[in-house]
């Protein structure tokens, strides 16, 4: 292998910057070149390339987003699009990708490996931290800081007037940010996809946590909670049902996958940047790199994509007796 390509794709997340700079540098420390591909595969298409150096990538280890941007590309789900993107690393000579994003650019890899037998290396970037095999993907730490600043801030304002407020966060299949941070913002009621908590439940803890004293709450609620109902419909239900508590909702948004990435998800793109192009060098293909007990492992690339993440169970537990 003499020449690696490297893109980000699907969502964005903060440490993807780390992970572009690890992947330049230890390509340059092995003396083979690096081309960064914009856009992800729809740069591939287009052949949006750039040559990359160790000094192309100064001063972006502390920068959110992605110098090389991202795109979802349409055309590459088809043969037709994959054939084009196949020419075109050809053309320039890539001898192998490492792709930094989440399942859906996985999979594309996958296949793209598979159909061209070209080799591919996975990095995971993604803020939700649900892909298997590794415990934790780029921009899951930082959102879950995110996540928890904001929710001190909100608190703050909770307090001050006696509210209940429901924080909405990232989480459409998975809670562990909600969970996460949850736990680590003190939140009243954790509200995520996993488990299925029940309205019912939800006034009774509320209840609860009035007599006991508490004059303000928060409840932290994963976009894909299980009560099918969004963060206003809950405000709705709890002010009809519980007329004492003033409800206000928050709903994070985008923000939670930006900023400026935490030092454990700097040194994480760090490793996974110098894992990923050895592992290539080394004649490994197919692999997602992960980290496990605090070593960096290798994951089939297909057991990633397929895998499910498990929600931590002992930390719903740790959850309900914090609400005591
Ligand atoms: P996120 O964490 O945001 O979900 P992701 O990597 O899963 O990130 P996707 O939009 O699912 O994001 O996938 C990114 C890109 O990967 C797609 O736009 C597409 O180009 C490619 N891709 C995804 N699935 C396939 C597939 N089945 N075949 C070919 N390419 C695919």
């Amino acid at each position: 292998i003499n020449k690696i390509g490297v893109m980000t794709s699907g969502g964005d997340s903060p440490g993807m910057n780390a992970a572009i700079r690890s992947v330049v540098r230890t390509c340059a420390f092995h003396e083979i070149e690096c081309i960064g591909i914009y856009r992800g595969y729809q740069g591939l298409i287009e052949g949006d390339f750039k040559e990359m150096n160790a000094r192309s990538v100064n001063n972006i280890i502390n920068k959110g987003g992605t110098i090389l941007k991202s795109a979802r590309s349409q055309e590459f789900r088809t043969k037709e699009g994959r054939e084009s993107a196949f020419a075109k690393a050809r053309e320039k000579g890539l001898d192998a990708l490492v792709v930094i994003g989440g399942d859906g650019s996985f999979t594309g890899a996958m296949i793209f490996s598979q159909e061209f037998d070209i080799p591919v290396m996975g990095i995971p970037g993604t803020i939700d931290n649900d892909i298997f095999g590794t415990s934790a993907t780029l921009g899951y730490d930082t959102a879950l800081n995110t996540v928890v600043e904001a929710i001190d801030k909100i608190r703050d304002t909770a307090s001050s007037h006696n509210r209940l407020f429901f924080v909405e966060v990232m989480g459409r299949d998975v809670g562990h940010i909600a969970l996460n941070a949850g736990v680590g913002a003190g939140a009243e009621e954790i509200l995520i996809p996993e488990e299925d908590l029940g309205k019912d439940r939800l006034l009774e803890s509320l209840k609860r946590s009035r007599q006991s004293g508490k004059s303000s709450s928060i409840v932290v609620v994963a976009e894909g909670d299980q009560t099918g109902e969004n963060v206003f419909e809950l405000k709705d239900y709890v002010e009809a049902n519980l007329p004492e508590y003033e409800v206000r909702v928050s709903v994070l948004g985008h923000m939670q996958r930006g900023g400026s990435p935490s030092c454990a998800d700097r040194v994480l793109a760090s490793r996974m940047g110098v894992k990923a192009v050895e592992s290539l060098l080394e004649g490994k293909t197919n692999y997602m790199v992960g980290i496990k007990d605090t070593q960096m492992v290798l994951c089939p690339i297909d057991k990633a994509v397929k895998g499910k993440t498990d929600i931590d169970l002992e930390l719903i537990r740790v959850s309900d007796i914090m609400t005591t």
